[in-house]
């Protein structure tokens, strides 16, 4: 549960059942414009289902414990290489689904650490916050881990190396004639979308250093949601098993203007907490 209260940010509560039926009737006149080749509408019927743009629920439903909601398990044999405490087989991320300005006005993330033979008696029915910010209510969907490669963003590498990259991007406009070029930044060092591990993208603010509250270390990434999947990057990291009209963001979360939600823990210990950076 979160119990900030007032100390949230309230822009647009709205019920998390509100939310859901939004979807479903965006996703119906989704369907129905790629079956008929129509132009994409709403019928009169959906749109008076709609609440109005400025619709808010009252503002004090947040002034009782709001339940966290489930953002990811993952289990660490599905992911290779996936470092978590001695004997924990799990990892469960859940946040807070409203605006936390003490957390940069994102979602308060909280992760735990499982054994997963310890949970005998799992609750059959997920406690439903009363309200949520629409954009940080996961639409659920399974996950297909894919193990890539990736490189350190481009302004954090020793500053000749990023000269050599640039020098060998430059190389490759003047010999392509497509002139697609070939991008470390966008194509080949970091991918988008939700991942575990790797390096986060720090193209907003320029890197920020990540240290441990509790003892200083520099901080590794554990975690990001993003608000897509291939966002800006010309498709290069579209799935190729994904259908020509699959969305880029199957969960449905958006972070701010569409960006990605970094969490980091300490390498130090996985007793210290893990800290958030949108970008
Ligand atoms: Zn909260
Ligand atoms: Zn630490």
């Amino acid at each position: 549960m979160c119990s900030d209260g007032d100390a949230h940010y309230i822009f647009r509560l709205e019920t998390p059942a509100t939310v859901r039926r939004r979807r479903e009737i965006y996703a119906a006149a989704q369907a129905r414009a790629a079956a008929t080749g129509d132009r994409y509408r709403l019928t009169d019927e959906e749109r008076a289902e709609l609440p109005d743009a400025d619709f808010s629920e009252p503002h004090d439903l947040v002034n009782q414990p709001i339940p966290m909601v489930p953002v990811a398990q993952l289990y660490r044999r599905d992911v290779s290489d996936f470092v978590g405490p001695d004997g924990a087989d799990l990892l469960q991320v859940l946040w807070c689904p409203l605006d936390h300005p003490d957390e940069g006005y994102n979602p308060r993330v909280r992760l735990y650490w499982r054994r997963s033979s310890d949970v005998t008696q799992p609750l059959r029915t997920v406690p439903e916050p009363p309200v949520v910010s629409d954009a940080y209510l996961p639409t659920p969907c399974v996950v297909h881990p894919e193990r890539i490669r990736e490189y350190q963003y481009g302004g954090l590498l020793p500053e000749e190396l990023g000269t050599q990259i640039t020098a060998w991007e430059d190389d490759a406009d003047d010999d392509d004639e497509t002139g697609d070029g070939r991008s470390y930044q966008l194509d080949l060092s970091l991918a988008p979308g939700w991942k575990v591990g790797g390096f986060a993208n720090w193209s907003l603010t320029d890197p920020q250093p990540m240290d441990c509250v509790e003892c200083g270390t520099a901080m590794t990434l554990l975690f990001t949601a993003d608000s897509s999947e291939w966002h800006g990057t010309g498709g290069s990291w579209r799935p190729v098993q994904d259908q020509t009209e699959a969305s880029p963001n199957p969960t449905d979360v958006t972070i701010g203007r569409g960006y990605a939600l970094y969490v980091f823990r300490c390498p130090a210990s996985f007793d210290h907490p893990p800290a958030t950076a949108m970008q």
